[in-house]
């Protein structure tokens, strides 16, 4: 089939090359002309695992392509996907200014029936809205389809080409019978293409993000109750997952939770929840306890500086002059991704307490930089961070920090303290090196 997508980051980059690697003949377009400059160059602008090789394939092929022209986009096209991006406004709704402007635009160069499929995650009643705008501008037939992405950046190749689920919000059988067709070659395993209406279908996005965002705050609640008493919220977490309606996904303690979904999205939900009438009393919570989380390990540092500190002179904050090594910048791991990582919140106390910071994140340097610059350190490897350091603050859990050299580190660092914001490092073994350990709600 002829495809076009609108909107070429995380979400369309991905849809537009995975669609490309099962045969269709795509064209990916951007208003950010750099960036496109940058794919037509052969290089990818953002990091996924496993994207870089096969946009090179699909691109030597002859089935994808990237342009800044939305009539190129349009004309040629079957069926015409909008990711752009859905950020949050003042209030935390969903603006949706690109989804329109993109939807009005699609509508001023169509030619024939198309079908206008919208992939960004938007509020409910958004495809009235998209439907309104592309008929504002033309006279063609169209029909208007809600497809919510649910790929995880990190694994957002695997995941578009083995969905879980893929969910089609239609009114039209036509539209429905041409994306199934679409979807086919991904969800040969199963039957795994939900047909719904379109206000369903968008819900379900929500719904979905904000399930797995409150199943992160309620285990970080959790692990700050355990830290308390003394109980240990590893052990409990195993106690729990085993339970088969429990189960172990998405219950890991941590420093809360970032990136561009889930945030933007509960704030998005409680929103849409209020237009009803509805005072979305779980979902504030859960974002209330997240921001409270993203403070959790800083306060662990200024605590234990503040008791081990005691020789300092009067009035000197107990992290002024000290030296705070950080392993991880990203979101999550397997991503550049720095929107909303809860690392520039922790970074920022730090500096703002005194600290110096010297980091380092496998892919995540050059986002940093733009958020940072000159103010911290970016260290070319995990261990150079470590040289002088007063302590370490794991944030992110790539893999590669999982079992590092303790006597290396040992030997780097100006004391041995270690704040594991992930509960990935082995404790005893770490205690056996003479480090002092601090995880989140361990004993
Ligand atoms: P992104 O910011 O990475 O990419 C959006 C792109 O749209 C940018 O390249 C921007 O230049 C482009 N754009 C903006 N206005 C445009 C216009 N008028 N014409 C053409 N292009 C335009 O965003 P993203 O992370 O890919 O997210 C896109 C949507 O998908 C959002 O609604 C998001 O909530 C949703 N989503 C994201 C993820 C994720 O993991 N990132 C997962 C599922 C769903």
């Amino acid at each position: 089939m002829r495809i076009s997508v609108i909107g070429t980051g995380y979400v369309g980059l991905v849809t537009g090359t995975c669609l490309a690697e099962s045969g269709n003949d795509v064209i990916c377009m951007d208003i950010d002309a750099g960036k496109i400059e940058q794919l037509n160059a052969g290089r990818v602008p953002i990091y996924e695992p496993g994207l870089e090789e096969l946009i090179k394939r699909n691109v030597a092929h002859g089935r994808l392509s990237f342009t800044t022209e939305m009539k190129r986009a349009v004309t040629r096209s079957e069926i015409i996907f909008i990711a752009v991006g859905t950020p949050p406004g003042e209030d935390g709704s969903a603006d949706l200014k690109y989804v329109l402007a993109v939807a009005r635009d699609i509508g001023k160069h169509l030619n024939g029936y198309k079908i206008v499929v919208n992939k960004s995650t938007v509020p409910v009643g958004t495809g009235d809205k998209v439907r309104a705008a592309v008929a504002s501008r033309t006279r063609h037939a169209f029909d208007v389809v809600s497809n919510p992405e649910f790929l995880k950046e990190g694994a957002a190749v695997e995941d578009f080409m083995s969905p879980d689920r893929v969910v089609i919000g239609a009114e039209s059988a036509k539209a429905v019978r041409i994306m199934a067709e679409l979807y086919s070659s991904f969800t040969r395993k199963g039957d795994r293409i939900l047909v719904m209406d379109i206000r369903s279908a968008e819900m379900t996005k929500y719904a979905s993000n904000a399930m797995l965002a409150t199943k992160i705050s309620f285990i970080n609640e959790l692990a700050n109750i355990c830290g308390g008493l003394g109980a240990d919220i590893d052990s409990v977490r195993k106690g729990m997952g085993y339970d088969k309606r429990i189960g172990f996904e998405f219950l890991f303690p941590g420093v809360g939770y970032g990136g561009s979904c889930f945030p933007k999205d509960v704030k998005a939900l409680v929103q849409t929840a209020k237009q009803v009438g509805v005072d979305a009393r779980v979902l504030k919570a859960v974002e209330a306890v997240n921001d409270r989380q993203k403070s959790v390990l800083y306060e662990k540092i200024v605590d234990h500086f503040t008791r081990t500190g005691a020789k300092r002179p009067a009035g000197k904050q107990p992290l002024a002059g000290r030296t705070i090594a950080v392993w991880g910048l990203s979101f999550k791991p397997r991503t550049d991704d720095m929107r909303e990582a809860p690392s520039i919140v922790i970074i920022k106390k730090l500096l703002k307490a005194g600290a110096e910071v010297k980091a380092h994140d496998p892919v995540a340097m050059d986002e940093a930089y733009k958020i940072f610059k000159n103010g911290i350190f970016l260290a070319p490897d995990s261990y150079e961070a470590l040289k002088g350091a007063d302590a370490l603050a794991l944030v992110t859990e790539w893999n590669e920090f999982r079992t590092p050299d303790f006597v290396r580190m040992k030997k780097l660092m100006r004391t041995p303290v270690v704040f594991d914001g992930r509960n990935i490092l082995n404790r005893e073994e770490l205690q056996k090196f003479g480090f002092r350990y601090y995880g989140i709600g361990r004993r």
